[in-house]
Protein backbone atom coordinates (compact mmCIF):
# COMPACT_ATOMS: atom_id res chain seq x y z
CA UNK A 1 0.00 0.00 0.00
CA UNK A 2 1.16 3.49 -0.58
CA UNK A 3 0.58 5.57 2.12
CA UNK A 4 1.48 8.56 0.16
CA UNK A 5 -1.16 8.07 -1.82
CA UNK A 6 -3.71 7.96 0.97
CA UNK A 7 -2.64 10.83 2.33
CA UNK A 8 -3.10 12.51 -0.75
CA UNK A 9 -6.64 11.08 -1.19
CA UNK A 10 -7.84 12.12 2.27
CA UNK A 11 -6.11 15.60 1.36
CA UNK A 12 -8.34 15.67 -1.87
CA UNK A 13 -11.27 14.54 -0.18
CA UNK A 14 -11.10 17.35 2.74
CA UNK A 15 -10.77 20.03 0.52
CA UNK A 16 -10.98 19.39 -2.62
CA UNK A 17 -8.63 19.22 -5.75
CA UNK A 18 -5.02 20.30 -5.35
CA UNK A 19 -3.01 21.93 -7.93
CA UNK A 20 0.01 20.25 -9.97
CA UNK A 21 2.43 22.07 -7.74
CA UNK A 22 0.77 21.00 -4.72
CA UNK A 23 0.79 17.57 -5.43
CA UNK A 24 4.78 17.59 -6.44
CA UNK A 25 5.52 19.49 -3.57
CA UNK A 26 3.85 16.90 -1.20
CA UNK A 27 5.68 14.04 -3.36
CA UNK A 28 8.92 15.34 -3.06
CA UNK A 29 8.87 16.91 0.22
CA UNK A 30 6.49 15.44 2.60
CA UNK A 31 8.51 14.96 5.62
CA UNK A 32 7.60 11.04 6.09
CA UNK A 33 6.84 9.41 2.41
CA UNK A 34 8.15 12.23 0.45
CA UNK A 35 10.73 11.20 -2.55
CA UNK A 36 13.80 12.74 -1.25
CA UNK A 37 13.46 11.83 2.50
CA UNK A 38 13.87 7.72 1.25
CA UNK A 39 14.75 6.90 -2.12
CA UNK A 40 18.58 6.90 -2.85
CA UNK A 41 17.54 8.42 -6.17
CA UNK A 42 20.59 9.20 -7.79
CA UNK A 43 22.95 6.77 -9.69
CA UNK A 44 22.71 3.35 -11.57
CA UNK A 45 21.19 1.84 -8.31
CA UNK A 46 18.55 4.65 -8.31
CA UNK A 47 16.63 6.34 -10.82
CA UNK A 48 18.68 9.18 -12.59
CA UNK A 49 22.22 9.51 -13.41
CA UNK A 50 23.18 13.56 -13.37
CA UNK A 51 26.20 14.79 -14.90
CA UNK A 52 28.95 15.09 -11.86
CA UNK A 53 28.21 11.07 -11.92
CA UNK A 54 29.09 10.69 -15.27
CA UNK A 55 32.44 12.20 -15.05
CA UNK A 56 34.79 14.07 -12.74
CA UNK A 57 35.74 16.88 -15.27
CA UNK A 58 32.20 18.12 -14.78
CA UNK A 59 33.23 19.52 -11.35
CA UNK A 60 36.60 20.19 -12.25
CA UNK A 61 35.26 22.87 -14.82
CA UNK A 62 32.64 23.89 -12.34
CA UNK A 63 35.73 24.48 -9.95
CA UNK A 64 37.64 26.42 -12.24
CA UNK A 65 34.68 28.27 -12.85
CA UNK A 66 34.56 29.42 -9.72
CA UNK A 67 38.14 30.16 -8.89
CA UNK A 68 37.84 32.62 -11.53
CA UNK A 69 34.71 34.08 -10.94
CA UNK A 70 36.39 34.51 -7.12
CA UNK A 71 39.35 35.91 -8.42
CA UNK A 72 37.29 38.52 -11.06
CA UNK A 73 35.44 39.53 -7.38
CA UNK A 74 38.34 40.34 -6.08
CA UNK A 75 39.73 37.34 -4.21
CA UNK A 76 37.51 38.05 -0.99
CA UNK A 77 39.14 36.25 1.59
CA UNK A 78 35.88 35.45 3.60
CA UNK A 79 33.21 34.03 0.97
CA UNK A 80 30.05 31.75 0.99
CA UNK A 81 30.38 28.84 -2.04
CA UNK A 82 27.19 27.78 -1.68
CA UNK A 83 25.59 24.71 -3.71
CA UNK A 84 21.83 23.93 -3.94
CA UNK A 85 20.98 20.92 -4.40
CA UNK A 86 23.80 18.71 -4.00
CA UNK A 87 23.03 15.06 -4.53
CA UNK A 88 25.73 12.91 -3.27
CA UNK A 89 27.95 15.08 -3.04
CA UNK A 90 30.11 14.45 -6.02
CA UNK A 91 30.09 17.57 -7.69
CA UNK A 92 31.73 19.61 -4.60
CA UNK A 93 33.99 17.46 -3.68
CA UNK A 94 35.30 17.15 -7.86
CA UNK A 95 35.91 21.19 -7.37
CA UNK A 96 37.17 21.06 -4.21
CA UNK A 97 40.29 19.05 -5.54
CA UNK A 98 40.62 21.01 -8.22
CA UNK A 99 40.41 24.41 -6.04
CA UNK A 100 43.38 23.18 -4.40
CA UNK A 101 45.84 24.41 -7.02
CA UNK A 102 44.29 27.69 -5.34
CA UNK A 103 45.13 27.41 -1.73
CA UNK A 104 44.25 30.87 -0.89
CA UNK A 105 40.55 30.18 -1.98
CA UNK A 106 39.73 27.45 -0.30
CA UNK A 107 41.15 29.17 2.62
CA UNK A 108 38.53 32.18 1.92
CA UNK A 109 35.58 29.19 1.34
CA UNK A 110 32.35 28.69 3.60
CA UNK A 111 31.10 26.00 1.95
CA UNK A 112 27.52 25.66 2.24
CA UNK A 113 24.86 22.87 1.10
CA UNK A 114 21.48 23.94 0.72
CA UNK A 115 19.38 20.72 1.48
CA UNK A 116 16.10 19.40 2.41
CA UNK A 117 17.09 15.57 2.36
CA UNK A 118 18.47 13.66 5.42
CA UNK A 119 19.64 10.92 3.38
CA UNK A 120 21.39 13.07 1.12
CA UNK A 121 23.01 14.98 3.51
CA UNK A 122 24.50 11.65 5.13
CA UNK A 123 25.88 11.11 1.34
CA UNK A 124 27.13 14.40 1.18
CA UNK A 125 28.64 14.58 4.68
CA UNK A 126 30.40 10.73 3.35
CA UNK A 127 31.57 12.23 0.32
CA UNK A 128 32.75 15.77 1.52
CA UNK A 129 34.97 14.20 4.79
CA UNK A 130 37.73 16.22 5.76
CA UNK A 131 36.10 19.74 4.79
CA UNK A 132 34.38 22.22 7.11
CA UNK A 133 30.38 22.28 5.70
CA UNK A 134 27.60 23.30 7.05
CA UNK A 135 23.99 22.43 5.75
CA UNK A 136 20.88 24.88 5.36
CA UNK A 137 17.48 23.96 4.65
CA UNK A 138 17.15 27.26 2.65
CA UNK A 139 18.98 30.31 1.14
CA UNK A 140 17.34 32.49 3.61
CA UNK A 141 20.10 32.03 5.92
CA UNK A 142 22.84 32.79 4.59
CA UNK A 143 25.63 35.04 6.08
CA UNK A 144 26.16 38.59 4.75
CA UNK A 145 29.07 37.59 2.45
CA UNK A 146 30.17 37.34 -0.98
CA UNK A 147 28.47 34.00 -2.09
CA UNK A 148 29.19 32.20 -5.59
CA UNK A 149 25.96 29.58 -5.79
CA UNK A 150 26.30 26.44 -7.94
CA UNK A 151 23.57 23.97 -8.84
CA UNK A 152 23.01 21.18 -10.87
CA UNK A 153 19.46 19.49 -11.65
CA UNK A 154 18.10 21.55 -8.92
CA UNK A 155 15.40 23.60 -10.36
CA UNK A 156 13.78 20.82 -12.15
CA UNK A 157 12.46 19.60 -9.18
CA UNK A 158 11.11 22.38 -7.98
CA UNK A 159 6.89 22.45 -7.68
CA UNK A 160 5.51 24.05 -11.87
CA UNK A 161 1.91 24.80 -12.24
CA UNK A 162 1.06 24.09 -15.67
CA UNK A 163 -1.85 25.85 -17.26
CA UNK A 164 -4.52 24.13 -20.08
CA UNK A 165 -5.69 25.95 -23.08
CA UNK A 166 -9.33 25.47 -23.61
CA UNK A 167 -11.35 26.95 -26.24
CA UNK A 168 -15.03 26.35 -25.68
CA UNK A 169 -17.78 25.96 -28.48
CA UNK A 170 -18.66 29.97 -28.27
CA UNK A 171 -15.55 30.58 -28.98
CA UNK A 172 -14.03 31.51 -25.38
CA UNK A 173 -10.42 30.68 -24.35
CA UNK A 174 -9.17 30.14 -21.05
CA UNK A 175 -5.84 29.28 -20.04
CA UNK A 176 -7.54 26.48 -17.08
CA UNK A 177 -5.00 25.26 -14.37
CA UNK A 178 -4.44 21.06 -14.20
CA UNK A 179 -4.81 19.48 -11.18
CA UNK A 180 -5.44 16.53 -9.46
CA UNK A 181 -8.40 14.96 -8.21
CA UNK A 182 -10.12 11.54 -6.54
CA UNK A 183 -12.37 9.71 -9.20
CA UNK A 184 -15.22 7.73 -8.47
CA UNK A 185 -13.23 4.49 -8.58
CA UNK A 186 -11.08 5.98 -5.82
CA UNK A 187 -7.65 6.85 -8.23
CA UNK A 188 -6.09 9.92 -8.49
CA UNK A 189 -6.64 11.70 -11.51
CA UNK A 190 -5.95 14.91 -13.44
CA UNK A 191 -8.94 17.37 -13.46
CA UNK A 192 -8.60 20.93 -14.93
CA UNK A 193 -9.71 23.73 -12.00
CA UNK A 194 -11.29 26.37 -12.19
CA UNK A 195 -8.85 28.70 -11.54
CA UNK A 196 -7.38 30.41 -14.71
CA UNK A 197 -4.23 31.98 -15.62
CA UNK A 198 -3.97 35.85 -17.10
CA UNK A 199 -3.23 35.65 -20.65
CA UNK A 200 -0.85 38.92 -19.72
CA UNK A 201 1.67 36.00 -18.05
CA UNK A 202 1.59 34.29 -21.04
CA UNK A 203 4.65 34.72 -23.96
CA UNK A 204 3.21 36.48 -26.66
CA UNK A 205 2.64 34.09 -29.38
CA UNK A 206 -0.29 32.30 -26.76
CA UNK A 207 -3.48 33.34 -29.64
CA UNK A 208 -1.71 30.95 -31.98
CA UNK A 209 -1.81 27.83 -29.81
CA UNK A 210 -4.44 25.08 -30.57
CA UNK A 211 -6.99 24.13 -27.97
CA UNK A 212 -5.10 21.85 -25.35
CA UNK A 213 -1.88 23.53 -25.64
CA UNK A 214 -0.19 23.76 -22.46
CA UNK A 215 1.82 26.59 -20.53
CA UNK A 216 4.22 25.64 -17.35
CA UNK A 217 5.26 28.31 -14.54
CA UNK A 218 7.16 27.74 -11.68
CA UNK A 219 6.86 30.64 -8.92
CA UNK A 220 9.17 28.87 -6.60
CA UNK A 221 11.80 28.74 -8.85
CA UNK A 222 11.52 32.29 -9.56
CA UNK A 223 11.48 33.04 -5.68
CA UNK A 224 14.72 31.52 -5.12
CA UNK A 225 16.10 33.04 -7.48
CA UNK A 226 14.46 36.64 -6.47
CA UNK A 227 16.04 35.86 -3.17
CA UNK A 228 20.21 34.80 -4.55
CA UNK A 229 19.51 37.90 -6.53
CA UNK A 230 19.17 40.40 -4.00
CA UNK A 231 21.86 38.63 -1.89
CA UNK A 232 24.39 38.92 -4.69
CA UNK A 233 23.13 42.86 -5.69
CA UNK A 234 23.87 43.50 -1.88
CA UNK A 235 26.59 41.38 -0.94
CA UNK A 236 28.64 40.27 -4.34
CA UNK A 237 29.35 37.64 -6.12
CA UNK A 238 27.59 35.13 -8.84
CA UNK A 239 25.05 32.07 -9.46
CA UNK A 240 25.05 29.64 -11.97
CA UNK A 241 22.60 26.95 -12.58
CA UNK A 242 22.46 23.95 -14.77
CA UNK A 243 19.52 22.09 -15.62
CA UNK A 244 17.42 20.72 -18.86
CA UNK A 245 15.22 23.41 -19.98
CA UNK A 246 14.91 25.86 -22.28
CA UNK A 247 16.23 29.59 -22.56
CA UNK A 248 13.23 31.08 -24.21
CA UNK A 249 9.35 30.51 -22.62
CA UNK A 250 7.24 28.67 -24.54
CA UNK A 251 4.09 25.87 -24.64
CA UNK A 252 4.55 22.26 -24.66
CA UNK A 253 4.13 20.01 -21.18
CA UNK A 254 7.49 19.05 -20.09
CA UNK A 255 6.08 17.08 -16.40
CA UNK A 256 7.76 14.01 -16.01
CA UNK A 257 8.43 11.07 -13.93
CA UNK A 258 11.51 9.21 -13.75
CA UNK A 259 11.56 5.47 -11.96
CA UNK A 260 14.45 3.26 -12.41
CA UNK A 261 16.00 4.88 -15.49
CA UNK A 262 12.40 5.43 -17.40
CA UNK A 263 9.51 7.24 -17.84
CA UNK A 264 6.70 5.95 -15.71
CA UNK A 265 2.90 7.40 -14.60
CA UNK A 266 3.47 10.49 -12.49
CA UNK A 267 0.26 9.27 -10.32
CA UNK A 268 0.41 5.99 -10.05
CA UNK A 269 3.25 5.48 -7.03
CA UNK A 270 3.07 9.23 -5.44
CA UNK A 271 6.64 9.39 -3.20
CA UNK A 272 8.22 6.71 -5.78
CA UNK A 273 9.38 8.71 -8.52
CA UNK A 274 11.40 11.60 -9.23
CA UNK A 275 8.76 14.43 -10.56
CA UNK A 276 10.82 17.02 -12.27
CA UNK A 277 10.08 19.36 -15.00
CA UNK A 278 12.22 21.14 -18.06
CA UNK A 279 13.05 24.46 -16.56
CA UNK A 280 12.36 27.74 -18.38
CA UNK A 281 15.04 30.01 -17.97
CA UNK A 282 13.88 33.02 -19.27
CA UNK A 283 11.53 34.09 -16.45
CA UNK A 284 14.99 33.64 -14.13
CA UNK A 285 17.32 35.81 -16.51
CA UNK A 286 14.59 38.43 -16.37
CA UNK A 287 14.87 38.55 -12.17
CA UNK A 288 18.79 38.96 -12.78
CA UNK A 289 17.94 41.94 -14.78
CA UNK A 290 15.48 43.46 -12.63
CA UNK A 291 17.92 43.24 -9.76
CA UNK A 292 20.67 45.21 -12.07
CA UNK A 293 22.92 42.21 -12.53
CA UNK A 294 23.68 40.42 -15.90
CA UNK A 295 22.38 37.23 -16.90
CA UNK A 296 24.07 34.41 -19.51
CA UNK A 297 22.60 31.45 -21.04
CA UNK A 298 24.40 29.17 -23.08
CA UNK A 299 24.13 25.27 -23.60
CA UNK A 300 26.10 22.54 -21.61
CA UNK A 301 27.99 21.45 -24.94
CA UNK A 302 29.18 25.46 -25.34
CA UNK A 303 29.89 26.07 -21.80
CA UNK A 304 32.00 23.07 -20.96
CA UNK A 305 33.94 23.36 -24.50
CA UNK A 306 34.86 27.05 -23.29
CA UNK A 307 35.84 25.74 -20.03
CA UNK A 308 38.13 23.33 -21.76
CA UNK A 309 36.62 20.04 -21.06
CA UNK A 310 38.51 18.41 -24.26
CA UNK A 311 41.85 19.48 -22.96
CA UNK A 312 41.23 17.78 -19.70
CA UNK A 313 39.78 14.55 -20.92
CA UNK A 314 43.11 14.58 -23.29
CA UNK A 315 45.05 14.96 -20.04
CA UNK A 316 43.25 12.56 -17.77
CA UNK A 317 43.39 9.90 -20.26
CA UNK A 318 47.46 10.25 -21.25
CA UNK A 319 48.48 7.24 -19.68
CA UNK A 320 45.68 5.38 -19.16
CA UNK A 321 44.79 1.82 -20.69
CA UNK A 322 42.46 1.97 -24.20
CA UNK A 323 39.62 1.07 -22.14
CA UNK A 324 39.96 3.88 -19.69
CA UNK A 325 40.44 6.14 -22.56
CA UNK A 326 37.27 4.93 -24.28
CA UNK A 327 35.46 5.33 -20.81
CA UNK A 328 36.26 8.95 -20.42
CA UNK A 329 35.51 9.49 -24.53
CA UNK A 330 32.44 8.03 -23.67
CA UNK A 331 31.65 10.38 -20.60
CA UNK A 332 32.53 13.60 -22.70
CA UNK A 333 30.21 11.95 -25.46
CA UNK A 334 27.68 11.94 -22.62
CA UNK A 335 27.83 15.46 -21.09
CA UNK A 336 28.07 17.17 -24.26
CA UNK A 337 27.06 16.09 -27.50
CA UNK A 338 24.00 17.28 -28.90
CA UNK A 339 22.21 13.91 -29.37
CA UNK A 340 22.83 13.56 -25.53
CA UNK A 341 22.73 16.20 -22.80
CA UNK A 342 24.59 18.88 -24.27
CA UNK A 343 22.05 20.75 -25.98
CA UNK A 344 18.81 20.13 -24.11
CA UNK A 345 21.10 21.51 -20.85
CA UNK A 346 21.48 25.37 -20.24
CA UNK A 347 23.55 27.13 -18.10
CA UNK A 348 22.40 30.63 -16.43
CA UNK A 349 25.35 32.74 -14.86
CA UNK A 350 24.66 35.51 -12.96
CA UNK A 351 26.97 38.09 -12.39
CA UNK A 352 27.41 41.65 -11.60
CA UNK A 353 27.50 43.72 -14.76
CA UNK A 354 31.23 44.09 -14.42
CA UNK A 355 32.13 40.39 -13.97
CA UNK A 356 32.24 38.29 -17.36
CA UNK A 357 32.24 34.48 -16.57
CA UNK A 358 34.30 32.27 -18.01
CA UNK A 359 32.47 30.26 -20.59
CA UNK A 360 30.08 32.16 -21.98
CA UNK A 361 30.93 33.98 -25.28
N1 LIG B 1 23.09 18.26 -7.96
C1 LIG B 1 23.05 16.84 -7.79
C2 LIG B 1 21.69 16.30 -7.38
C3 LIG B 1 20.50 16.61 -8.22
S1 LIG B 1 19.02 15.86 -7.59
C4 LIG B 1 23.60 16.15 -9.00
O1 LIG B 1 23.78 16.81 -10.02
O2 LIG B 1 23.86 14.95 -8.94
C5 LIG B 1 18.27 17.15 -6.67
C6 LIG B 1 18.91 17.47 -5.36
O3 LIG B 1 18.15 18.55 -4.77
C7 LIG B 1 18.91 16.37 -4.31
O4 LIG B 1 20.08 16.46 -3.54
C8 LIG B 1 17.67 16.70 -3.48
O5 LIG B 1 17.69 16.11 -2.21
C9 LIG B 1 17.75 18.20 -3.44
N2 LIG B 1 16.50 18.91 -3.18
C10 LIG B 1 15.27 18.59 -3.61
N3 LIG B 1 14.37 19.54 -3.23
C11 LIG B 1 15.08 20.46 -2.56
C12 LIG B 1 14.73 21.71 -1.92
N4 LIG B 1 13.49 22.16 -1.93
N5 LIG B 1 15.71 22.41 -1.32
C13 LIG B 1 16.98 21.96 -1.32
N6 LIG B 1 17.37 20.81 -1.92
C14 LIG B 1 16.43 20.08 -2.52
Amino acid sequence: MNQLQDKLKRIIELSGPISLAEYMHICMADPKHGYYQNKKAIGLEGDFVTSPEISQIFGEMLGIWCIDIWQKIGSPSNFNLVELGPGKGTLMSDLLRTAKIVPEFLKATNITLVETSPIMRAAQENSLAGFEISWLDDVNNLSALPTIYISNEFLDVLPIHQYIKSISQEGITKWEERGIAVNKQSALENVRLSRAIDVDALPSNHEQEPDGAVFENSPSREAIVQIICEQIAENGGAAMFIDYGHAISGFGDTFQAMRAHGFVDALEAPGQADLTSHVDFEPLAKIATKNALQSRITTQSDFLLAMGLLERAGALGQNLEPKEQEKISNAIERLASPQEMGTLFKVLSITDINTHPSGFE
